[in-house]
């Protein structure tokens, strides 16, 4: 499975036993998705390394919190339709 965000192809990789839910690795246009999240956790970290990929010099905590905030709303808004 492959995405294209920003122009880069990204295959991605889910991973077992591992300390982060998420990463991003530009040089070798893999994004690393760990395969015990579920649910808004996944949809989060998912948006999470989508940003990364579109911002890759913005802070971790500025991303973090955008990813959370799209997940919450993308949720919200969900539910009602
Ligand atoms: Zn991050």
């Amino acid at each position: 499975m492959a995405v294209t965000l920003n122009g880069q192809d990204y295959r991605i990789q889910w991973t077992k036993n591992r300390r982060t839910m998420g990463q991003i690795d530009y040089e070798r246009g893999i994004i690393r998705l760990s395969s015990k999240l579920k649910g808004q956790a996944l949809v989060d970290t998912i948006i999470h390394e989508c940003l990364h990929a579109w911002f890759p010099r913005h802070e971790e905590s500025t991303i973090d919190q955008a990813a959370t905030e799209i997940a919450v709303a993308l949720s919200t808004i969900m539910k009602d339709t």
